[in-house]
Order: C-alpha cells, then structure tokens, then sequence
C-alpha cells in the first residue's frame, strides 16, 4: 500500500562458509523486509563451483518458503537482495543477485545503494557492444568487471570497476571461493560484518544477524573492502576514503530500530530526536503526545520523556494490509490512510494531541490523519516531525518523489500546517537532527552525514543529472 513516505530500495545480505548458506540468507533477508518489498532473489554457491539462483516478484517468506525453492539453493555461498521500486521498475530481469559467467568463471553480485554516472559508463559499454540484460545500475558494474583482460585477478578487475562508477553504494559480491563486500568512499548507506560461528556474513543492518544468531564484528569503513576466504576474512581500503556521509535518514526512518549501525543504537537515536524536537518545539496546551505509527513511535516516546506528557497509542495501524493491491493514484491514497491507521478514540476524545511522525513528503497521508484525529474528537491538533523538511530528492538509492512534488518544496511550514490543517506544526531542525546524532551541530565543512534531502548540498557528484538526464535512476532511463 501506498504510504507517502521516501523508500530504502534495498538490503543486502552475503555468507560464506556455512552447509545452510541460502536458508540463512533467507532468514537474514526476511529480517531486511523493511528495506525492500517489491522483489527478492538468493544466488548460492556449491562445492562443485556451480550458481543455484532463485528470484521472484514478492516478499521473501511467499518466496523462500517452499522446500522445492530452498532445496535447489545448494551450497556454503550465498548472496541475497530485496528491492524497493517503483511498479514500472519491478521486472524480474532487474532482480538481483545478478549472475556473470566470467573469463575467470561465475561471479554474482548484488547492490544497495544508486550510482550516479550509470546513465554515462553505461553508454560508453554499450558503444563499445556490451549487451546489457536489465535496466539496473547494478549490470555497469558486472560489465566493468567482465571487460578486462583475462588474467586480471577478482580482486583487481572488482576495483578497476568500482574506480569507474559514482554514487552511494554497499554491495556483496560472491564466487566459488570468496565472499567480497565494500562501501562506496562516502559510505552513504550501511554495510557490517557479521560472524556465526566459523562464517563470516556481510549485510545491511544488525538486525539480518540478530535473526540468525550471528555477532555484529564491525561496519566497514568508507571506501573499505572485506574478503573472506576459506582463510578468514581480511580488509583492504580499495578506494581512497574521501569524507563520511553515512546517511542520516537511516536514524530517522529507514533502518529499523532495532539495528546498531556506526556504533549506535537505530532506536536510542530516534527516542533522542523525539527529546531534541521537544525542547526546540514544546507544546504548552498539549494533554498527550501520539506516535503515527509505526515509525513514528521512539521519537513520540522521547518527546513524551522531555515534556513530561502522557504517551499514548492514540493511533493503531493495520499490520494487515497489502502493499500493492491499490494503485497509488491520488483518489485511492485517501482510503488508503484509513485501510492502515485507525484514531483509538477514547484516548482522543477531548484532549489537545501532539502527533509525532518522522516526515511529511507529499502531505496526503498526514492530512488525513490529522482529519481523522479531529472527527475522534481531539480538541486540538499539534503535529511535530522529526526530520527537518523534505526539499529535495535523494540520488543515492532512496525513492523520493521528484522534488517539484515535496510539499516542502512547494510551501513554507506555516504553508504546510494549512495544506494539513493542523493547530500547529514544527519540525525538528539540521542542528537539533545533528544533536540528536551526537554532534554539536552540523560542521559544514565535514558535516560527517549525508543530508542532502534536508540541505541540497550532494556530497557526491550528480553526473547524469547533471549532464542533463532528466530522471534520477537509470532504470527510469532505459526501462
Ligand atoms: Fe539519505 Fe537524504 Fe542523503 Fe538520500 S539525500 S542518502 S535519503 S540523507
């Protein structure tokens, strides 16, 4: 179902090393729903050298739970992938892994993140007769590693590639005997090391090892490779480091609060936001504070500690609902804020109510549940973000709207209580959002973070927007 939020568009998941590789991976997968529901695929590897693939349209239980499926994922390798997209981008021929048979034999990969030159490297392939199979960012960098000289060894033909590519990217890679993953040198999106006994694992977030009992070891560092062998695991900084810009929507919406990521608590994070948008934006006639749920409940629980106010469930959301089965048009949107979020009206009733959610985007689904929250009888309606406006569209693997259709973009805050009829509306600021992260502020000259949907300032280059393609993937481009 469509939800007005901005989308993660994928999670990652790679082992090595373990007799129930993909069953794992499918666990690990699972716990990284949150990350992408349109589609998922497991690539595994057997002792014989030979790829075992299975990828569908879907979410991963409807797509791993069959013993026929998991049965045929042989192997102590495994690599999976769960993608976002949009409808018109979810065809099964860009759903990853994706799987090259190499000069130096199979080779899989699979990628988070958006590379910002794929319109460009991808042109300059295909002149040169390069045959690409889908329209994902992803199939450049299986290119780049195919096209060198034979002997060149994995390891050199995957940094060959990636000094080749731009953008915000964490992916995995597999062969017969090897598990790589590296972060792009801006370390944009998330990328850890896990152990489970004498495996080691490489994912997204903490909590695709949680499910599977595995201990956290470290996130990569920008820019930094992880291989492991039958030997153990080593590390290699393979592209130069440039500055960090770890993501920090990640704290605010996208990573689930249970995961640890950079050394810090997903959830503890977002109660601390809740208590940094208290103190800039207090609400003296509030009775209660409610979350939207369910992303907007830590920071409502730390709002609610900083202002001493009750907090209540005033809004139950379906957990129910289908995802795809109503088609986002502007008309059906509307119903679709009902079919998922119902005002518990006896804890509504009469009393002056402090909404927290994490953001606005185009403002539909938050004008409806302040409406909602008013016909359950509140006697005021405060709406508090805890994220600063959504200006500007993300290139670096989130989908957003184009920026023309952000309500932030479009109107002031006092411009976007009206549009959402609230008593009165605020939003955490960078600084407090910075605060919240543990800094003093944001340092604009090594802010640490990407912020770029807040702050229009792209800490990577946007070449093929810049170089005047209108779209910001390439799958938009070339689908
Ligand atoms: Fe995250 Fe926003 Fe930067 Fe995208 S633009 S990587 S959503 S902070």
């Amino acid at each position: 179902m469509y939800d007005d939020k901005f989308h993660e568009e994928c999670g990652v998941f790679g082992i090595f090393g373990h007799k129930d590789a993909a069953a794992l991976t499918a666990l690990g997968l699972h716990a990284l729903q949150h990350r992408g529901q349109e589609a998922c695929g497991i690539v595994s590897i057997d002792d014989n050298s030979d790829f075992h693939a299975h990828r569908a349209l879907g979410l991963v239980d409807s797509t791993f739970s069959k013993a026929s499926v998991m049965n045929a994922l042989k192997g102590h390798i495994a690599i999976g992938h769960n993608r976002y997209a949009t409808s018109g981008d979810t065809l099964l021929r860009n759903v990853q892994p994706f799987y090259g048979d190499m000069a130096f034999g199979g080779f899989t990969i699979a990628h988070n993140g958006n590379l910002t030159n794929a319109y460009k490297v991808r042109e300059a392939l295909v002149k040169k007769g390069a045959l690409f199979q889908s329209t994902s960012d992803t199939e450049v960098i299986v290119h780049l590693v195919a096209t060198q000289s034979e002997d060149t060894p994995i390891l050199d033909r995957l940094e060959s590639a990636l000094k080749q590519v731009e953008g915000a990217y964490s992916l995995v890679a597999a062969r017969d005997d090897l598990l790589f993953g590296i972060r792009d040198p801006y370390g944009v999106r998330p990328l850890l090391l896990g152990k489970l006994g004498n495996s080691y694992i490489i994912t997204s977030e903490s909590c695709a090892l949680d499910i599977i009992g595995a201990e956290l070891i470290r996130d990569l560092k920008p820019g930094e490779a992880a291989i492991v062998t039958k030997e153990g695991v080593t590390f290699k900084q393979m592209l130069p480091f440039q500055s960090k810009r770890f993501c920090i929507f990640e704290y605010v919406y996208f990573a689930r609060p249970d995961s640890v990521i950079e050394d810090k608590s997903v959830y503890d994070t977002r109660r601390q936001i809740g208590v940094e948008l208290a103190k800039e934006a207090p609400c003296p006639t509030g009775d209660i504070v409610v979350p939207v749920p369910d992303s907007g409940v830590p920071s409502a629980i730390g709002y609610a500690a900083q202002s001493g106010l009750p907090f209540e469930l005033g809004i139950i959301r379906n957990h129910y609902v289908g995802r795809t089965f109503i088609e986002p048009t502007e008309q059906i949107r509307h119903l679709g804020v009902k079919l998922k979020h119902n005002a518990n009206k006896a804890y509504i009733e009469g009393k002056s109510v402090i909404l927290v959610d994490d953001s606005i985007v185009r403002g539909t689904t938050s004008r409806k549940i302040v409406e909602m929250v008013r016909e359950a009888g509140a006697k005021e309606v405060h709406v508090r973000i805890s994220s600063p406006p959504t200006k500007h569209s993300c290139f670096y693997g989130i989908d957003t709207p184009e920026s023309g259709e952000l309500m932030a973009n479009k109107f002031s805050v006092e411009g976007i209580r009206e549009q959402i009829g609230a008593d009165t509306l605020s939003y955490i600021s960078l600084d407090g959002l910075y605060r919240a992260v543990g800094e003093a502020r944001r340092n604009d000259d090594n802010p640490g973070y990407c912020d770029a949907c807040f702050s229009g300032k792209y800490p990577i280059s946007l070449t093929d927007h810049d170089d005047g393609h209108p779209e910001k993937r390439i799958s938009s481009l070339l689908g």
